[in-house]
């Protein structure tokens, strides 16, 4: 793509774990899809040139997404595949070449714009990054019983989120690499990680939830309505 900065949101997920037919990114937060949240933060952060929408339904995007919550920006789409890592492979042989290439949860509605930005700057300086926050509560590993085998030191240990955020070329080769080693990474960064690839983290927000299930979308809502109280 002749952009330079294009962020990917991912919105290629069945999501069907709340019940119902419709996959949870097309499900109303506050009057709008909680794609259509998502789409309006990226709009809003400056340094971003163009998006790329994953999606399985992208009439349904069109129409029920874009036409009633238009953006500004020029918008593209490609299909998903099976895993979320296959869907972003996707994108990345859509965009084909571009500097920097920004990876989100179409689910993490509550994205900040300065945040976007803050990712960006990051990924120019060091390469990679991830938005996410140190974790708050112990994580112990478990064995298949159900019986704790080990407590890793907390201080140490962040639960991660999106946006995650690449030169983009790094990105290709560790995604070529993951292909060719038959890895499937749980976020996007642990690619890059197993090339040997420092990846800088960034505080995002306890608040940059993913919404998984209907307490998500509750608590969502209460977050949003805070923020519109706020400002
Ligand atoms: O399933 P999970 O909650 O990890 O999904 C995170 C994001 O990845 C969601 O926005 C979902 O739509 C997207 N996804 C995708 N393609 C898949 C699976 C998930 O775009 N095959």
């Amino acid at each position: 793509m002749k952009q330079s900065v294009v962020a990917v949101i991912l919105a290629a997920g069945r999501g069907l774990r709340m019940g119902g037919e419709l996959p949870k990114q097309y499900l109303e937060l506050e009057g709008r899809p909680i794609l259509a949240h998502t789409l309006a933060a990226f709009d809003k952060a400056s340094s971003i040139d163009a998006l790329v929408i994953v999606s399985n339904d992208i009439e349904h995007v069109k129409e029920r997404v874009l036409m009633p919550y238009p953006v500004s920006k020029p918008v593209f789409f490609v299909q998903g595949g099976e895993e979320r890592q296959h869907s972003v492979w996707n994108a990345v042989q859509f965009i084909k070449e571009c500097d920097i290439i920004v990876i989100h949860d179409g689910v993490r509605p509550l994205i900040a714009p300065e945040v976007i930005e803050k990712s960006v700057k990051a990924a120019r300086l060091h390469g990679a990054s991830a938005v996410g926050m140190p974790c708050k509560d112990t994580i112990k590993e478990t064995d298949h019983r159900g019986f704790a085998v080990r407590t890793p030191d907390r201080s140490r240990l962040w639960e991660i989120h999106t946006p995650q955020t690449f030169k983009f070329s790094l990105f290709k080769s560790a995604h070529e690499q993951a292909a060719r080693d038959g890895f499937l990474g749980t976020d996007d960064s642990s690619l890059v990680e197993r090339l040997g690839h420092p990846v800088k983290l960034i505080e995002g927000g306890y608040y940059n939830i993913k919404i998984t299930t209907r307490e998500d979308l509750e608590l969502a809502a209460r977050l949003l309505r805070n923020r519109g109280e706020e400002n």
